[in-house]
């Protein structure tokens, strides 16, 4: 299967998207991940994306986008993906659109994770004692809830035009949510 597991921080997308993927067999590929691997090798990619990351801002879409089309190309994808963290922006569903009629294919679904923006906050404040990540100061969380609502939230108006939304409630434990995520794409 081609998938989108789409949410904003916090909703958990990335604890679901792992499991998913090895539950169908499919690539997971989480852009958040890939940026941070470059970050933490100081690599080109991870220079040109850590102070945008840092200040909880998007990374320039050229550069996010020829990475994905590169990770896209790669073996283990062919036979599936679930795309965790990307598309965040039309300019990123355009290019996406594109990379797959290329390679003649086309998505399955999108899954929507919803959760209150409070519960999201506290989430993501409780993550930050936890890991320690850079872009988990309380500023920066409330700063990346604003840039997802602006940039990212109006794509769900896009797949579901598309009848491809398949939207789940985020709330419960980890299990709960992956058993709605199961049953929506049972569907
Ligand atoms: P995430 O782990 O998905 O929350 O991503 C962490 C950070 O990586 C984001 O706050 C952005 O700075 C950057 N990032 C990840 N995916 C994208 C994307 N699709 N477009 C632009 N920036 C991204």
């Amino acid at each position: 299967m081609r998938l989108l597991i789409m949410g904003p921080p916090g909703a958990g997308k990335g604890t679901q998207a792992v499991q998913l993927a090895e539950r169908l067999g499919a690539a997971h590929i989480s852009t958040g991940d890939i940026f941070r691997a470059n970050v933490s090798q100081q690599t080109e990619l991870g220079k040109k994306a850590q102070r945008y990351m840092d200040a909880g801002e998007y990374v320039p879409d050229e550069v996010t986008n020829a990475m994905v089309k590169d990770r896209l190309a790669q073996p283990d994808a062919q036979a599936g993906f679930i795309l965790d963290g990307y598309p965040r922006t039309t300019d990123q569903v355009a290019t996406l659109d594109a990379i797959l009629d290329d390679l003649g294919t086309s998505l399955d679904a999108v899954l929507s994770l919803k959760v209150d923006p409070e519960e999201l906050i506290a989430r993501l404040l409780k993550r930050a004692q936890d890991s320690g990540r850079s872009d988990d100061t309380e500023d920066v969380i409330r700063h990346r809830q604003e840039v997802y609502t602006k940039e990212t939230s109006p794509l769900l108006a896009v797949y579901a035009e598309r009848g491809l939304l398949r939207e789940v409630d985020g709330i419960g434990s980890v299990e709960q949510v992956a058993e709605r995520i199961h049953a929506a794409l049972d569907r």
